[in-house]
This record gives C-alpha cells, structure tokens and sequence, in this order.
C-alpha cells in the first residue's frame, strides 16, 4: 500500500477499517478535554466499558448471596475460571484444557518451575535472552540458587551481535545446541519488552526439544498481540500476564498454559491446592489429591473471582474478533506509523533523529531510539496528549492496539511529534 503522511488519507483509512467500532468499547484518559492518543498497551491495555458490569456482577451477587454465591450466583464462583479456558485458547492457540488462569505471571512461572525446571548434575542449564525482563531474570536466578546450582553457571544468556540491536534465530539454535545435554530449560520472553521483536518461536521450542530440554515462553508481550501455535508447536508450558494487551486491568491474573502430553498425570512434581484436586470429589475435603485432568490440575487456591472477571470481560472482544483480524489492522497500523516516523524524520532534514529498533519480526510495538532527544519529547509528548513509554538510555515504546488505536491518531501523533522535536531543538 502507498502511504500518505495526511489526514484525510489516515482517515480513509479508518473509514474501511472493520475494527474501528472497537474504539467506543474502550474507556481513554482525557486531558486537557481531549482523549489521549494511547500507545501503552504493551504495558497496561485500555479499560474495556464491558468490564465494570462483570466486576459488578460479583459484587451484587456477594451482597445478595453471599457464600451461595460460590454455587448459586448467576455465573458460579466455585468454576468461574472454567469460563476464561475456551476463550483464551483460542488467543494462544492451545487446546481449551491445556489453559487455564490463576494467581500472577511471576508466581506462575515460578509454579510452573516446579514441574518444568528439575535439574540434575548433568543436565542443569537453563538457556534464556540476554537482559531478559528483570522479574524473569529474578526467577530465573531464584530457582537455579534453590535447587543448590550457581546462576553464573546454570543461566546461559543468548546475546545480541555487536552493534545488532536484535537476536539471531540461528545464534539461539546454535547456543541451545552447544548446551545440549547439559540444558534442563530454555525459558525466552516471546515478545521482548524492550526492542518488540517476536521470537521465533516454533525453531527455538523445536531446537530446545531436540536437546531433551523442556522449552517455556513468557507471553507478557505476546498474548493478544501475535500469532500464537502453543499446541502446534509443541511448547511444554507458558504463562503471561493479562494486563498488556489483553486488557484485563492492574496486575491481574495471569494465564498458564500447560502442553497436553503433562495432563492427567499423577507422577509429575507440581505444587498442589485444593483447587487444582478433582472437582466432583474436592468437597469431601478427603486427604489424597486427584488432579484435575486439565491444566487446572495446576490451580493452588480457590479463583481471585474479581480478579478475573475483567479478564472474561475482555475475552469477550477477543471472541468477538480473532487474532487473525487483530493481526491483519495491527501490521498496516504499525507500518503506517513507521511511515509517520520516517516522513517526519525528512521533513525535518534529518534522517537521523529516529532509529527504530525493532526489526522486521514485531507485533504492535514499535522502540525508537531517539538520537540526541532527550526526555523532554518523551515529556512534551505526554502534555500534549499523547502517552508513550519510556525506557532508559533513550527509548520510546509506541504500541498502536489494533483494538483502540486508529489510523488518525498515528497521524496526528505525527504532527505532535513534529512540533515537539522542532520546540525543543
Ligand atoms: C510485564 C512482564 C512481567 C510482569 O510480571 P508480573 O508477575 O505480572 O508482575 C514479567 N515478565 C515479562 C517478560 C513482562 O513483560
């Protein structure tokens, strides 16, 4: 397609856009009595209007029922997460019983170490992205320190090439393969938060499984933004959270997805709650655990209904429209703001003012390292109305949302960014 760097073009453009209806589904900051032009979905997605009613629902139902909420509310309490399993399956693309939802990202992952990271003399290693998001880093080292195992000789971290701003498919083959039977785990953020760039991730899991490793994704980035073939791919188990882009609100519950092959298995070490024992006899409140035949089997303590009512009311949309339509709007999205990025930069006579990093594997984000900008764009930006992330040294995150970004506001982003650099400079 030929772009143009004009509204009535960006116009057209939302005028054929099947998706632009999903706008008016979502609740925008306002200031100075405009809405905010909102590119932080990769960070803590828009509050869809459809979710105050679901999280309402609970508490009418806790005020008139009280306990017999967990059995007679309209949608039960006591199997309320059972709801969110089809839906999200279909996002990650997984088999409904292979997903289930609970406590959060990090406690998950760490949960799902149980069964997945059990190191051995031999094979202890675990393969990870360089400067991977702290909180998994954390785990990572954590886990490795718990099992008795030094995290400078367990961890093995893939780097980016010198003067490369991305990872190489064939530079994490490669590592996976020179750590061969000595790797217990390979466990890589599927999205980057920093950079954007989608992991391939059907070479890698493949990679991983050939060595004899157990192979897990961080979807943080990547739920709700990118194509996802968990099943198909042969992905042992993944978890992300499901603030970003799949809307959920603050710090809410996470997603965990657990490949089938591990379900209706009584022999694999798993830390264990009463929510995750058979449900037909979990109230005879008897001593032994029969685990659940789904990924539930995985589930410690009774579901955070709250918590997870704004997720099913953002799966909902997510019913409503596939990620194959959310992926379709969301490339010629980000390419049109690519487009902005590049005109701005030569009508200010300056090619070098932009430098995207993320590379050609990406999702809605695009990092753009600003060549002697400083934070005061980022700030400008911000005053005037538009919300963007930043991330030291120098890196703006613009994540359009194929959901609730249109292709005006790329312009008009444009024309804000343009002024802003040419007050600053
Ligand atoms: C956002 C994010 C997290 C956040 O973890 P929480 O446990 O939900 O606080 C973890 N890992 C990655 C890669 C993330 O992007």
């Amino acid at each position: 397609m030929q772009f143009e760097n004009t509204r009535d073009f960006a116009k057209k453009l939302d005028a054929q856009d099947k998706l632009a209806v999903y706008k008016d589904e979502f609740i925008f900051p306002v200031i100075n009595g405009k809405k905010v032009i909102y590119f932080t979905g990769n960070s803590l997605g828009l509050q869809p209007k459809r979710s105050q009613k679901y999280i309402n629902d609970i508490m009418n139902d806790w005020g008139g029922l009280a306990v017999e909420g967990h059995f007679k509310a309209e949608k039960p309490w006591w199997d309320y997460h059972e709801r969110l399993s089809e839906p999200l399956s279909k996002v990650v693309g997984a088999k409904p019983e292979e997903v289930t939802v609970m406590n959060t990202l990090t406690v998950n992952l760490h949960l799902l170490m149980v069964s997945f990271y059990r190191p051995t003399k031999k094979r202890f290693k675990i393969i990870c992205e360089e400067k991977a998001f702290p909180s998994d880093q954390y785990m990572l080292a954590s886990q490795v320190r718990f099992h008795g195992f030094d995290p400078k000789e367990a961890i093995v971290e893939v780097k980016k090439r010198k003067g490369e701003n991305f990872w190489r498919t064939e530079d994490v083959v490669k590592e996976i393969d020179a750590v061969g039977d000595e790797l217990a785990l390979v466990l890589i953020g599927g999205v980057n938060y920093y950079n954007g760039q989608v992991f391939d991730m059907e070479t890698i899991t493949k990679a991983g499984k050939k060595n004899g490793a157990f192979v897990g994704w961080d979807l943080a980035h990547a739920a709700g933004n990118v194509k996802l073939e968990l099943n198909k791919w042969g992905v042992d188990f993944a978890a992300w959270c499901s603030y970003k882009y799949m809307n959920s609100g603050p710090g809410n519950a996470s997603g965990a997805y657990i490949n089938e092959k591990y379900l209706d298995k009584k022999d694999i070490p798993r830390f264990e709650g009463w929510w995750g024992t058979k449900k037909e006899t979990r109230f005879l409140m008897e001593p032994e655990f029969h685990p659940m035949s789904n990924a539930e089997a995985w589930q410690v303590s009774n579901a955070p209904v709250l918590s997870i009512a704004p997720y099913l009311a953002s799966l909902s949309l997510f019913d409503e429209v596939s990620m194959d339509e959310l992926i379709a709007k969301r490339n010629v999205l980000t390419a049109y703001l690519e487009f902005v990025l590049h005109t701005i930069d030569a009508e200010l006579g300056d090619t070098t003012i932009f430098e995207i990093i993320t590379p050609k594997e990406r999702g809605c984000q695009l990092s753009v390292f600003l060549h002697g900008q400083g934070k005061e764009l980022f700030d400008y930006l911000m005053e005037n109305g538009v919300i963007t992330d930043w991330r030291e040294p120098n890196v703006i995150r613009l994540a359009p949302t194929p959901f609730y970004n249109s292709f005006e506001e790329m312009y008009e982003f444009g024309q804000i960014l343009k002024r802003g650099i040419q007050q600053i400079n």
